[in-house]
Order: C-alpha cells, then structure tokens, then sequence
C-alpha cells in the first residue's frame, strides 16, 4: 500500500511519503537501541519530567494536531480534539504512577524460600516493536508508548501507510519533551517490511493493534522468534438492552456508541440486543436519532460523521450491507452510500438478520448497527457470545442481579453497565478470543514489556 494521506472527505491525494529504505531502517532501530542503554540508566523521576513536557507540548499543540489527524482518516474535529488531550493525560497519568506500578516487591517470610531476602523487581525489556491502525492515529500509538517509555524501554512505531504526518509527527514528539533522541522512532515501512524487524535480535517484543490477519501474521512471527507479543484486534461488540433500562437514555448512548469515530472503533457498540418487551420502543427511539444524525465535511464543528477512512473500507462496509440485505434484512435508516465525493456511508440500521448474512459474524467497520430480538438474559449471552470476537460488552438494566448475571456470563474483556465501553488510563483494556490477548493501560499495560525478576539473597 502507497504511504501517503488522502483526505477521506474528498478522496484527493494530499501528499505521498518515500519509504525508509533499509539502510535508513537499520540507522533508526540502531538508534532505539543504543536510546534504550541511556533510558535504562535514567529514573523514573527523570523520564516523568519528560513526559510531562511532552504531554505539555502535546496540549499546546492541539488544534494542529487535530486537524491533522481529522484531514488524514476524516474523523470530526471535535473527536480529534479529544483524542489528542487524551493522549497527554494518558502521559501524565504514566509519568505519575510508572513508579508505583513497577515497584520492587519483598517476600514477607523470607525463610519460606531459604533466604534472608527474597521478592520482584521490574525490569524494560529493550526496544519494542509497535505496528499500529490509523483509527485513533494519535491514542492508539501513545496508549503504548507512554508506558514503554516510562518503563524504560524505547520504542519502533510501523504505522498505518494510511496516516503518515501522524506517525512523523510522533517520531519528533518524545524528543521534544526531552527523551534521548531514539527513544521512539517511526520507520516509514509497508507491512511486509515488519516480520524483518521483529525478528531483528535487537527487538525484544512486538504489540499490534489493529484487523485479525495482522495480528495472526505478526503473532506467528513474534512466536516464531520466541518474542512477547500483545495483540489488540477487532470487535463486535455487543449492547444488550434490558426491560428494566431507561430507553431514551439507551438509545441516546446506543447512537454514540456506534457512530463515534465514524463508527471505527474497535469497541463500538456494533450489535444491538434488545428484549422483545422493550424491542419497538428502543428500535423507534434508535432509529429516528440514527437518521438525524448529520453527516458531512469533518472540519464543521457541526458534523456527527464524516467520511470512513479509506475507500477500500467503505466499500467493504457496503458489501456487508448488501450481502444482508440480499439475503433478506430490513433496512431500518441509510443501507447505502450517499452520492458525494469523499468515502461516506449513510448512517444504517439492519433489523432481521440471519445467521447466513455475514454481518452477523463479522466486523462492521463503520456506521452500521444491527438490531436483534430476544425473549430473556439467556438468548442475549447466547446472541452475544456468538461471534469469534471478545473485546467489550455493554449491558443495559438496573436490575443489580442481572447485571452479575450478565458479568459472569458475558465472553468479553470489559463489561460496562449502563454505559458505553471507553478506555480510560486507570483501567486495562484488552480482549479475549479473536479480539486478542494481553492488556494495555493501567498498570497490566506497562507491565506487559517488564521483566518481572525474581531476586533471592542467601
Ligand atoms: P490492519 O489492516 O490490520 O492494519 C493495522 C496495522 O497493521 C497497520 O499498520 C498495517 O500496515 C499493519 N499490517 C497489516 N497487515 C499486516 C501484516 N500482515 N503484517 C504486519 N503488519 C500488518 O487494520 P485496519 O483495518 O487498518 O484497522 C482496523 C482494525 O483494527 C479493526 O479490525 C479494528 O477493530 C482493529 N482495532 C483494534 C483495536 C483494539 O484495541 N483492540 C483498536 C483499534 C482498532 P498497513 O497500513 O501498511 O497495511
């Protein structure tokens, strides 16, 4: 795929980017290493003083930056915004609880093990591969390194061929703030480029967030290679409306959870299982708000979506609608693309869906929701657990037994109760399944590249 932006909105090309050849490969992960030596060497004290002024750089920066992000993948500027701020408090949270996190832990009885003293410390494992998605371009790279960094590893960014001044923009951000220069590097690479580095001995592990192919081929080169790998995949995830929810309230966040980001979220509310007694009413609530959602240009302050990323996405998007519709579902709102330039769809609802249609199984990777009916807790677990994806869940109900219920019973990394699935740096955030293995943020996410080291002393 060629390196370059291309606004989504109108389907132009902006500019195109050279590939770093190998030579400038081997000069960049030379530096990650060599980055990696001093970063060791340093405090936590020291790197929290370099994050901070890089999230205060970041701050500062925040309407180009989100401009940026919003002319390369057509997310609305307001949302840009957003993920931009984001990312400087998910720094200041690691560059004030990094230390915390990793500190060293001493066994209270010692003579159980034959020592005088025994217990853990944390250690960075080196330099650590990130090949990452274009859909937050900015938070998905930084919800990796601001831990790495602060941990003491360095980092290698491969990003999406699709977003390239966002990933130069973070080759220069952590040196800004004062890291050593090589403590976070972007090699301008295509995706067959990446099983070369890591395999490189000088990487010690790799973490991809992004489709199930990606994360299959690079897992089989990290596992090849004995390298730890974290794996943040797709979703299809469930929101389950119960009788005893507040509808107006479901189906308002219902809306958000689906269109946000265009409906490009991993952990978008995809499917929508509503019990049958509360069925009509949540589906009219949610269809009307879906269709006055207004679509249009990113940069207007006004637009609740834009464009999808890429024309290839929406096309995909599109055949996913129409292999349902063929095979028999209800168009409820939109089910087609508008006649615009740019790569947009029509906000859609799907009702009707049988277990022959693809969507049913499947990723919509866009503003696509499909409504199912189900008669009790039971039908909504089954329906939910269906696909091979496992990354969030949300219920809706206020009836606390059902809620256990529904946590217990949910095939998810995450289960949020009368509310949509966000990430947030206080908590882990990861998949099971298909969805992918391992966690970030919180503290799981900065100890997913530590060595965790036993000492014993006699
Ligand atoms: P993608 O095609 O898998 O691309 C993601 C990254 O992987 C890009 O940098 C891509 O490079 C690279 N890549 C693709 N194939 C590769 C391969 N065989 N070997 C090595 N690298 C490879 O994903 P996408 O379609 O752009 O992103 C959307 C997907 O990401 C969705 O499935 C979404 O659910 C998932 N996602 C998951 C999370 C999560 O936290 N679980 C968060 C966001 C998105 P190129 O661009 O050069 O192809």
């Amino acid at each position: 795929m060629a390196i370059a932006t291309i606004n989504p909105a109108t389907g132009e090309t902006v500019d195109t980017f050279e590939a770093h050849d190998s030579a400038e490969v081997e000069r960049r992960v030379a530096q990650a290493v060599e980055a990696a030596q001093t970063l060791h060497g340093t405090t936590y004290a020291q790197r929290a003083e370099w994050m901070h002024a890089t999230a205060d750089i970041l701050e500062a920066d925040v309407d180009r930056a989100a401009e940026m992000i919003t002319l390369e993948m057509g997310k609305p500027i307001a949302q840009s915004r957003a993920e931009v701020l984001k990312c400087a408090k998910n720094m200041r949270f690691y560059a004030d609880n990094a230390e915390s996190f990793l500190a060293a832990e001493e066994l209270s009885n010692p003579s159980a093990v034959s020592a005088s003293a025994a217990g853990t410390v944390w250690q960075p494992l080196g330099v650590v591969l990130a090949v990452m998605p274009w859909n937050y371009p900015l938070w998905q790279v930084i919800r990796f390194a601001a831990p790495a960094l602060m941990a003491g590893n360095t980092g290698l960014l491969k990003h999406a061929s699709n977003v390239p001044q966002s990933a130069l923009y973070l080759d220069e951000l952590f040196e800004k703030g004062g890291f050593p220069a090589g403590s976070f590097r972007t090699l301008l690479i295509g995706s067959r480029e990446v099983a070369a580095v890591i395999e490189d001995r000088r990487v010690k592990a790799v973490t991809l967030t992004g489709s199930e192919p990606a994360g299959r081929s690079v897992a089989s080169t990290a596992g090849q290679s004995i390298k730890k790998a974290v794996l943040e995949l797709g979703g299809s995830d469930p929101f389950i409306v119960m009788p005893s929810a507040d509808l107006e309230q479901a189906a308002t966040v219902a809306v958000k959870a689906r269109i946000s980001n265009n409906g490009q979220s991993c952990i978008a509310g995809k499917r929508f299982i509503v019990h049958t007694d509360i069925y009509d009413e949540f589906t009219r609530l949610f269809v009307a708000k879906m269709n006055a959602l207004k679509v249009g240009d990113p940069m207007d302050e006004a637009t609740d979506v834009g464009p999808l990323a890429t024309e290839s996405g929406r096309d995909e998007l599109a055949e996913l609608v129409d292999d349902a519709v063929v095979k028999g579902a209800e168009v409820l709102a939109g089910g087609s693309a508008p006649d615009r330039p740019g790569f947009y769809y029509t906000p859609t609802v799907l009702a009707g869906l049988t277990d022959d249609m693809r969507i049913v199984l499947e990723e919509a990777f866009g503003p696509v929701a499909s409504l199912y009916r189900v008669s009790d807790r039971e039908e909504a677990a089954r329906v939910a657990n269906q696909t091979t994806f496992g990354l969030s869940s949300a219920v809706w109900s206020n009836d606390a037994s059902e809620q256990d219920w529904f946590v217990a019973n949910l095939d998810a990394g995450a289960v949020f109760l009368n509310g949509m699935t966000v990430s947030y740096p206080e908590l882990p955030f990861g998949g099971i399944k298909d969805s992918g293995y391992g966690r970030e943020l919180a503290a799981a996410g900065i100890r997913e590249f530590c060595n965790l080291k036993t000492v014993w002393k006699a």
